[in-house]
């Protein structure tokens, strides 16, 4: 498909016409300057100059040249989805008007995007156009990591930035390393003149440097990053004004404020090649922030696979990646200072390997591509719509907390030769609850007469609810039935006897049972996640990050937990509908067609 992109900022615009397939540019529009008397723009090789043009002029100037080509659908960038905003939005006038409302989050940016939105809109109404959100991949952060510790009455929270950077250059390392992302840990370090980091857990963001707004984190080429915020209460009482504070922090600080020479690292690094102190504490300052976040992050994840360096500086600084890598054989990470020295991403070869051949963890430098990042979730949106075509409503399990076990965890617990006895079969073909009961033992309490599930499985596996976890004082993650690695062990008490495990305590993920068929009627495949509406006791909600199950033996119906059951005041019967599709998503908040009754 061909996606024009556009990316409006304050005082410029960047637009691409891209394959959002191979990625292959046609067009590009650089402006700069606009609104003001030096406003100019270069296209097709051109430089053109527009005194006091906006992002609407510009468009319109430039149009004939980027519509010479056929064109699809339009992507727009946008800084911030807010609360609401987890997935390419078909936009329209409502939801142009809800990106509007968020202009107190992103001052600067919001109202740029939205001159860019409403200019395209109007210069070509007859295309779909589509808005992609900077933090909608972040939407899968985990409570624990998006909140901070202030009253949560004030409704701060984090939500993350540079979304399409992290989560293409996460899907170009693992394409690259020819595995699923769905199977690897990633920490993508995304550092140009923002700069951001992301622990990506088997494909979904559950960390991120950036914050409520992009200012926290790393140190970036006029950002601050993370500073005490006692600080700034300090700057404010010792008679600061508000705007004096914002522009110390924004505007004269990161590498520019400690460097004093600019924000250009490129300067940077050959100052302090000269012996500049101050710009020698610039490169120091980063680097060390940077090594610490991934340390981090590594910890967050229970270990890492895969490092990632992109945009200008994690593309081009073999100085910077050095300063961060060097020292991480603990972490399984093996840094070659050769590559690194020879490392040269390009459009043709977008990933390079640093790490030597016996690191486990592999370290690269991915080219990042922030339109065709957009472009891929555009023409995802565009062609998913005709996916949910059909949409029969989907019936709600509610999954009570129960144990699959081993045959030789059954002697262990039940004594030599036991076999497990059927009390009554479950929704899912060949699946049954037992008569047999298990102590979950905790930290802090136990629970009694926990099911135990058949048949007997390969591993063992506790599935229990947050409000159990608080119960037992353990901490379980969120994670696909089957899937127990590095996840906290968990002692079982049973008539015969004790059995401690390892690993095998998981907060399920909730999901959706189906069959090849059913994920073919509604255009997903096995490991996607959507977004599911339900209408429970007239009440709309919709559970979002809803995985897809998919295996010939399923019968189709959603799995939740009960405290998820409770919240929503769900109860058997109850039925939901799938509003998008396909990992990254679906735009089509399609008001659905399932009858609650
Ligand atoms: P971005 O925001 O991704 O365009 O990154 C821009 C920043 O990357 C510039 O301000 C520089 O600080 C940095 N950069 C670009 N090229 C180099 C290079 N060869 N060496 C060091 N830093 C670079």
């Amino acid at each position: 498909m061909q996606i024009l992109v556009l990316n409006a900022g304050s005082s410029s615009l960047k637009v691409d016409l891209l394959d959002s397939h191979s990625g292959e540019r046609t067009a590009a529009l650089r402006a700069e300057r606009l609104c003001t008397p030096q406003a100019s723009y270069r296209v097709d090789g051109l430089s053109i100059d527009l005194a006091g043009a906006d992002h609407a002029a510009v468009l319109q100037a430039a149009l004939p040249a980027l519509t010479a080509h056929p064109i699809q659908a339009v992507g727009h960038r946008v800084v911030h989805g807010g609360p609401d905003f987890s997935r390419p939005t078909l936009l329209d006038t409502v939801v142009v008007s809800s990106i509007a409302a968020l202009e107190s989050l992103a001052p600067l940016h919001i109202p740029a995007n939205l001159a860019g939105i409403r200019a395209a809109m109007e210069l070509l109404p007859e295309l779909p156009h589509i808005a992609v959100f900077d933090t909608a991949f972040h939407s899968t952060l985990p409570r624990r990591a998006r909140s901070y510790a202030i009253p949560q009455a004030l409704g701060y929270r984090r939500f993350g930035f540079h979304g399409p950077s992290h989560q293409y250059v996460s899907q170009l390392a693992a394409k690259h390393l020819d595995e699923d992302p769905r199977d690897l840990r990633i920490i993508t370090c995304h550092l140009g003149n923002g700069a951001s980091i992301t622990a990506v857990e088997y494909g979904r963001s559950v960390e991120t440097s950036m914050g409520h707004t992009p200012l926290e984190g790393l140190v970036m080429g006029s950002r601050s990053g993370d500073v005490d915020p006692g600080i700034l209460m300090d700057m404010l009482r010792s008679g600061k004004s508000i705007d004096e504070v914002d522009t110390i922090l924004n505007r004269g600080s990161g590498l520019a404020g400690l460097s004093g020479v600019g924000k250009d690292l490129r300067d940077i690094e050959d100052r302090a090649a000269d012996g500049d102190e101050a710009c020698r504490l610039a490169i120091q300052v980063l680097t060390h922030r940077l090594r610490k976040y991934i340390g981090a992050y590594a910890a967050v994840m229970g270990g890492v696979d895969a490092i990632v360096f992109t945009a200008g500086i994690g593309e081009n600084s073999a100085l910077v990646r050095h300063r961060v890598c060097q020292r991480l054989d603990f972490l399984g990470a093996r840094f070659d200072e050769d590559k690194n020295r020879d490392a040269q991403v390009s459009r043709t070869t977008p990933v390079v390997e640093l790490h030597r051949s016996n690191s486990r963890v592999r370290i690269l430098v991915a080219k990042t591509d922030e339109a065709r990042a957009i472009a891929g979730a555009v023409a995802k949106v565009a062609s998913g719509g005709e996916t949910l075509a059909e949409n029969p409503p989907i019936p709600i399990g509610i999954s009570a907390r129960h144990i699959h076990l081993t045959q030789q965890a059954v002697e262990t617990l039940f004594g030599p030769g036991y076999t497990l006895t059927e009390r009554a079969p479950l929704s899912q073909p060949g699946q049954f609850a037992c008569n047999e009961t298990l102590t979950v033992v905790g930290l802090k309490r136990n629970i009694e007469k926990v099911r135990v599930l058949g048949p007997i499985r390969p591993k063992c596996q506790v599935e229990v609810s947050r409000t159990d976890e608080f119960f037992l004082g353990i901490d379980a993650p969120v994670r696909a039935s089957g899937d127990v690695t590095n996840t906290p062990g968990i002692t079982l008490k049973g008539p015969a006897g004790k059995l401690t495990l390892k690993e095998g305590l998981i907060c399920a993920w909730r999901h959706i049972h189906m069959t090849p068929a059913d994920a073919e009627r509604y255009g997903v495949k096995h490991g996607d996640t959507v977004d599911v509406a339900i209408n429970s006791k007239g009440r709309d909600l919709t559970f979002g990050d809803v995985m897809i199950r998919v295996k010939d033996s399923y019968a189709l119906e959603m799995h939740i937990d009960t405290d998820e059951a409770n919240a929503a005041q769900i109860s058997r019967g109850d039925v939901g509908a799938l509003v998008s599709s396909g990992q990254g998503g679906t735009l089509l908040r399609r008001r659905t067609n399932f009858d609650p009754a």
